[in-house]
Order: C-alpha cells, then sequence, then structure tokens
C-alpha cells in the first residue's frame, strides 16, 4: 500500500491521476467530458509522439563507450583527446543503414553508417563515417538526387531498379562505391562485424602549426563477416532488426565491440606530388603508398537506457571539430557540415544541443545563443547576451583556430580536372583484392538486380563495368546475354555520346 502511494500516477505537470481506465463521462453511458484533462493529455502527447525521420540513416542501433589513445601523435595534431598514450575519451556510436525507412530490415545491401562522437575536454568532436572508404558521388549538388534515385518511385512508391541505375549509369565517379556495394561488403554480417571510415579527407595540425592531410580507418577486432545475397534476403524476413539485435545483446552479455582506430597520414608535401586527388571522396589512398598508423581502440560497453532519447535523437555533424582537427576542400565534406546541422535543426529544434546524449559533458556550453524552442536550461541565466559586452561574458580564444590557410582561384562551377580516372580503383578492387569467390558473389548481386532494369540501361552501366575491368564487364554482359561488341563499343564514347546511344527506344 505505502509502496504503491509513492508510485502515483501522474499527468505531465505531476499532478495525481485518479484513473487510467475510464474517460471521465456524463453519466454512465454519456459523452466524454472536456474537462477530463488527463485523456486530453494523453492523447495530444501520442499524437506527436513521431518526430521527422532522418532522410538518410533513419534506421540505427547506438551505444556509448570509450576511445583510448594507444600511439604518440602529438607531431601531428593538438587535439586534447588524442594528446597522451592512455587517455580515454567517452564516446557514443550510431550505427545505420541509409535507404531505408525507420521500419525497414538491418540486413539490407545498403552502405552502413558508423557514427562517432567523442565528448572530449575541448567540446563534443564528431566522426561521421560510413563502413566504406568512398562514396558513390563527390558533389553534394548531386545528393538529394542520388538518394531521390535509390529511394522509391514517386509514382507507385516502390523502389525502383530503373531509377536506381539510370542514375548510377550516368555518374561514372560512383564505379567504385557500386563495385563495394555489391561486393559482400555490401551486406555486413552484423554492425560489430565490419570496419568503419571516416570516408573524407581532414586536416589535422599540430602546436607548432604544422599541417597534414589525414584519413581515419576504423578496422573491427571481431573479424570482417558478411551475408551471402540468401542469407541477407533470409534475414530481411526472418529477423529485420537482426543487427540491432546483435549489438545491444553482445553489449548487455558483456562481449564488448571493439575497433582500432587506424590513420593515414600525408605532409602537405607528399599531397602535392599524390597520383590521386586526395580531396575526391570516390577515391583511397593505397596502402602501400601510405600505411595506416595505429593510434588508438574503440570500445563499446553500454547500452543505452531508453532508445528515443539515446539513439533517435542523437544528432551528429561532420563540422564540430575540436582544435587540432579541420575541415579539407572535400566538396562533399563541405555540403555535409550544412546539411547534418540543418537536418537536426528540422528533426530536433534549434536546441538539440541540449539533448543529453548530443550536449558536451566534459566542456561547458558557454554561447550567446539564446532562447527558441525547447531552451530547456537555464538559457543564460542573467549572463550578457551580446558579445562584445563589458559584463564578463565568454570571449573568443584565437588560439583554438585552425592556422590560417591558403585558397584561391576564380570562382565558377568548376568540375573535377585533377587525375581524375574513376575506373582505375574499382579496377584494382576486382582485380586485385577480390578472391575468385567474392567475383563470383559480385558478378551475380549485380546481374540480380540490374537484371530487372531496362535493357538500354543495362547497357549504359555495362560499359563502366567493362572500363573498370574487362573481364569485370564481360562475366556480366555474358550473364545478362548483353551483346559484348556492343558494351565495348559503348565504353569507347564519350559520356555524352554514351547517353545519346542509350536513350529511351534504343537497345
Ligand atoms: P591493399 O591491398 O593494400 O588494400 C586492399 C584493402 O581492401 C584491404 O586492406 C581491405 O581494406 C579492403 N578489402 C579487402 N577485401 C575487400 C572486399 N572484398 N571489398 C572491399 N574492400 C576489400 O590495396 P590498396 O590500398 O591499393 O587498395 C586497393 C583497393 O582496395 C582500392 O582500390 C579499394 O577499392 C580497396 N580498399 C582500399 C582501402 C584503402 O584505404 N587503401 C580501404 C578499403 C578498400 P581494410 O583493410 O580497410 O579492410
Amino acid at each position: 500500500m505505502e509502496k504503491s502511494k509513492k508510485n502515483t500516477l501522474t499527468t505531465a505537470f505531476g499532478i495525481p491521476v485518479s484513473n487510467d481506465l475510464h474517460s471521465m463521462t456524463a453519466g454512465e453511458r454519456g459523452p466524454i467530458l472536456l474537462q477530463d484533462i488527463h485523456l486530453l493529455e494523453k492523447l495530444s502527447h501520442f499524437d506527436r509522439e513521431r518526430i521527422p525521420e532522418r532522410v538518410v540513416h533513419a534506421k540505427g542501433a547506438g551505444a556509448y563507450g570509450y576511445f583510448e589513445v594507444i600511439e604518440d601523435v602529438t607531431p601531428y595534431t593538438k587535439a586534447h583527446f588524442l594528446s597522451e598514450i592512455g587517455k580515454k575519451t567517452e564516446v557514443f556510436v550510431r550505427f545505420s543503414t541509409v535507404g531505408g525507412e525507420k521500419g525497414s530490415a538491418d540486413a539490407v545491401r545498403d552502405p552502413r553508417g558508423y557514427a562517432v562522437k567523442f565528448y572530449t575536454e575541448e567540446g563534443n568532436y564528431d566522426l561521421v563515417g560510413n563502413n566504406t572508404p568512398v562514396f558513390f558521388i563527390r558533389d553534394p549538388i548531386k545528393f538529394p538526387d542520388f538518394i531521390h534515385s535509390q529511394k522509391r518511385n514517386p509514382r507507385t512508391n516502390l523502389p525502383d531498379t530503373d531509377m536506381f541505375w539510370d542514375f548510377l549509369s550516368l555518374t561514372p565517379e560512383s564505379i567504385h562505391q557500386v563495385t563495394i556495394l555489391f561486393s559482400d561488403r555490401g551486406t555486413p554480417a552484423t554492425y560489430r562485424h565490419m570496419n568503419g571510415y571516416g570516408s573524407h579527407t581532414f586536416k589535422w595540425y599540430n602546436k607548432k602549426g604544422e599541417y597534414f592531410w589525414v584519413k581515419y580507418h576504423l578496422k573491427t577486432d571481431q573479424g570482417i563477416k558478411n551475408l551471402t545475397a540468401q542469407e541477407s534476403e533470409k534475414l530481411c524476413g526472418s529477423d529485420p532488426d537482426h543487427a540491432t539485435r546483435d549489438l545491444f545483446e553482445a553489449i548487455e552479455k558483456g562481449e564488448y565491440p571493439s575497433w582500432a582506430l587506424e590513420m593515414q597520414i600525408l605532409s602537405p608535401e607528399q599531397a602535392r606530388d599524390f597520383p590521386w586527388d586526395i580531396f575526391d571522396i570516390t577515391k583511397i589512398w593505397p596502402h602501400k603508398e601510405v600505411p595506416p598508423i595505429k593510434v588508438g581502440k574503440l570500445v563499446l560497453n553500454r547500452n543505452p537506457v531508453n532508445y528515443f532519447a539515446e539513439v533517435e535523437q542523437s544528432a551528429f555533424c561532420p563540422g564540430n571539430v575540436v582544435p587540432g582537427i579541420a575541415l579539407s576542400p572535400d566538396r562533399m565534406l563541405q555540403g555535409r557540415v550544412f546539411s547534418y546541422h540543418d537536418t537536426h535543426i528540422h528533426r530536433l529544434g534549434p536546441n538539440y544541443h541540449l539533448i543529453p546524449v548530443n550536449a558536451p559533458k566534459y566542456a561547458k556550453e558557454n554561447s550567446y545563443q539564446r532562447d527558441g524552442f525547447m531552451r530547456t536550461d537555464y538559457n543564460g541565466e542573467s549572463g550578457p547576451n551580446y558579445w562584445p559586452n563589458t559584463f564578463g561574458g565568454p570571449a573568443p580564444d584565437p588560439d583554438s583556430g585552425e592556422p590560417l590557410f591558403d585558397v584561391s582561384g576564380q570562382a565558377g562551377h568548376h568540375s573535377f580536372k585533377y587525375p581524375n580516372d574513376d575506373f582505375a580503383q574499382a579496377g584494382n578492387l576486382y582485380r586485385m583484392v577480390m578472391n575468385d569467390t567474392e567475383r563470383e558473389h559480385l558478378i551475380q548481386n549485380i546481374m540480380s538486380h540490374l537484371g530487372k532494369a531496362q535493357k538500354r540501361l543495362q547497357m549504359r552501366q555495362m560499359a563502366l563495368f567493362y572500363k573498370a575491368d574487362e573481364d569485370y564487364g564481360k562475366r556480366l554482359a555474358e550473364g545478362l546475354h548483353l551483346d559484348i561488341r556492343e558494351v565495348e563499343k559503348l565504353a569507347s564514347m564519350s559520356d555524352e555520346e554514351r547517353l545519346k546511344a542509350t536513350q529511351e527506344g534504343n537497345y
């Protein structure tokens, strides 16, 4: 009796509720009274339970853990959380699929998001990566079109293989990522059994102001494990949340997943002569030319207490970098710096940084931002709300800024002109990295998807596979019963000629 009294149900404002099974009615058989405030509050809150779903990366799972430094990287960066061997920093990680809705299956063929929030003493640092080192496009102006083409047909509301391959076959720079997507790595067995990559090139700078271009690789300690196409299809039906469950249960059992952080680091001098455009996210840096060095360890050891509060409301932005780390001219990175923050303001409101999972834990927000929906703290209390001021408000620290850097050139809508072979790295992956079984799976996976598209789109895409590697193109053409001489002809054409040759009505 005593116990239940202490645990009384209340309204959202703490007022005790007397009945939660029967609405207040006018008589035993009469209508409900508007004065049943508990009922009104209960229904109107329920009506607003859903927040906008992320346009991409809608389905995800997350966990807390820590990052530990194991190598001295102070010659490259002054970031405090990387300042000494053994230093540990709390993290929150969110894994996701990309194209599907919030209720979609975990096992689908899709890239996986791998976003890490480091709660550092210099503010929250977000590394917002994927499980692949490259991406389909390298300019954010194409992103909405790319995502539309991979989602649902505007008329039928069905995924549409014609839209999917129409866009990709008109986007030759996608061939590298397409090859990874349709390899076995396109269906990771679980979130624990895949790598994470920062994908973009970032800048690190040290206390002396010297800078380096870097790439992040988070290598799974569980080993890479992938699903075959058949296993993936089966899981999509029988256990659509298998990866979400796997992560949660592994951590509950004390089997804490971990990853080694390895970095590729290029000095500005090395970057000058580098054979690939280091700001083109469709390209990797070959390991032989830039061997990765082990820098730290990331461990996940604590599940969130509430999914919506901590995972659904978690918000990452690639622009959240701490002193010692900076952005690069990678165009996709520049676009994401805008788009992620903008998305979260739309999804969660202008004060999303106050939500506990997003708030800095070991640094203090000390800004002049005030007011707005859901300002749930004391809103800067009685302190000044403008800068400059002489009332003791926080002042900018010039030492925390990135050292000056050069930019030059004529403004214009420039295409990528720097060594721009979009096919070599996809070909290397096919020829030199994959074994016979992986190549066979790749061919089968592409055939079963591309085989459903219009023939003219198959032909246009086939030319890109052929340009990456002749054997790659020939095997696919053979499998789909396409004329290889026609494919060869299309492969020898310019992009414009190929587009013309594969217009509707042809093939
Ligand atoms: P390496 O032989 O040194 O590296 C190849 C890397 O490819 C491996 O280290 C592994 O990356 C990754 N890999 C292995 N099997 C597969 C697969 N089935 N699907 C996708 N990736 C796989 O060669 P290079 O560094 O010269 O790269 C050759 C090609 O390998 C690249 O063109 C690229 O397609 C691919 N690759 C390269 C990466 C890089 O950063 N250099 C990273 C990932 C892929 P990991 O060790 O990260 O698991």
